[in-house]
């Protein structure tokens, strides 16, 4: 792909990156395994992709020349049709798959549906997510 083709696909973004920094800033401690990763978060405008967002690991030679162990993908046009709750519960949601193993290395959490936790996939199903969403923004 084209330096040009790969601009106009993703997209480094203030607002996402700012919201990204208030959510981590909460410090949830359901989130604190990804206050302790290398990640970054960007649009994209792929229609291709998964639902609103997607949490990869980053290996190989970009983790090597980056650093970076995870990159978050987040649908631009999904994203511009939620409300603020909305967008909040889906960048939990990305940031709760970061999690590290018993020796600190960067792993990906599983979609959970059991002791009370629902983690999944189905923005409808997500309670877990939202629940987050709203610790952040001081409603619960
Ligand atoms: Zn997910």
């Amino acid at each position: 792909m084209s330096q040009n083709q790969l601009s106009e696909r993703y997209e480094v973004n203030d607002e996402l990156n700012m919201r990204t920094l208030r959510i981590l800033e909460a410090m949830l401690p359901e989130l604190n395994d990804a206050l302790r990763t290398h990640f970054r978060i960007l649009f994209t405008r792929s229609e291709f992709e998964h639902w609103g967002g997607l949490c990869q690991l980053n290996n190989g030679p970009t983790r090597f020349t980056t650093g970076l162990e995870n990159i978050i993908t987040i649908k631009k046009s999904e994203y511009d049709a939620l409300d603020e709750e909305g967008k909040n519960a889906l960048v939990c949601h990305e940031l709760y798959h970061i999690m590290r193993s018993d020796d600190d290395k960067p792993k990906l959490r599983k979609h959970q549906y059991l002791g009370g936790i629902d983690f999944c996939e189905l923005p409808q199903h997500d309670g877990f997510s939202h629940r987050l969403a709203l610790k952040v923004m001081g409603k619960l």
